[in-house]
């Protein structure tokens, strides 16, 4: 069993980070957008470019529902059981993902 308070902690820092992310890259496309440049390849980079930022920020709060989910597992004392089998998730697995939700072999298949 992982300690709850140090995984509370570690999930929230991770979500603060996605936060920070997910609003910089928001605002980078936003800010990119009031000096549209005439020149159509440099419009053409600067599309691709924003739909990278989009890319970013869509990944950044995908994650941060996940961990908001786990966050949620974790105050109802499920956090660690897989949701589809209800065996502990392995635990090197919860360490490199720590909002993971299914055990290895459920993940698998
Ligand atoms: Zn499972």
């Amino acid at each position: 069993m992982i300690g709850a308070a140090g995984v509370q902690e570690t999930l929230q820092q991770r979500r603060e980070e996605l936060v920070a992310r997910a609003d910089r890259a928001r605002d980078d496309a936003a800010h990119r957008g009031e000096a549209v440049s005439q020149d159509f390849s440099e419009q053409a980079a600067e599309r691709q470019n924003d739909e990278v930022l989009r890319g970013i920020e869509s990944a950044a709060r995908a994650e941060i529902d996940r961990i908001d989910e786990a966050l949620g597992r974790l105050q109802r004392g499920e956090y660690g059981l897989c949701v589809k089998c209800g065996r502990d998730i392995e635990r090197p697995r919860l360490e490199a993902i720590p909002y993971a939700d299914r055990c290895q072999s459920c993940a698998d298949h």
